[in-house]
């Protein structure tokens, strides 16, 4: 059950989060981060730094905020603006830094 990152996390966007993660496993947009499904091993440490509550467990996630469940997935299997091919799992965020985009539900919040 990975974590994932909501709405709340739009235009703050601080990486406080980043610095907890022990797999590195949360991704850097332009106006929000995204923890990567498949390399989260669920430990929990981002959620409590979090300094507007914007991490949840996925089944934890309120109804309001279901939509980011899939959006955190979105943005590693679908090609970002600016790129030939998804992201896919790159085994560590520091290995490609800020990608200077976001997915389209993100785009348009
Ligand atoms: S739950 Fe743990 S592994 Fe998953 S994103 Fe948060 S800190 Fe990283
Ligand atoms: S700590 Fe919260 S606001 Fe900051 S980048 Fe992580 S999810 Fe976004």
């Amino acid at each position: 059950m990975p974590y994932v990152i909501t709405s709340a996390c739009v235009d703050v966007n601080d990486k406080s989060c980043v610095e907890e993660c022990p797999v590195d496993c949360i991704y850097e947009g332009q106006r929000k981060s995204y923890i990567n499904p498949r390399e989260c091993i669920d430990c929990g440490a981002c959620e409590p730094v979090c300094p507007v509550e914007a991490i949840y467990q996925d089944r934890r996630v309120p109804e309001s905020e279901a939509a980011y469940i899939a959006d955190n997935q979105a943005f590693f299997v679908e090609v970002l603006e600016g790129r030939d091919e998804p992201l896919g799992d790159p085994g560590g965020a520091r290995k490609v830094g800020d990608l200077g985009t976001d997915t389209e539900l993100v785009k348009g919040v």
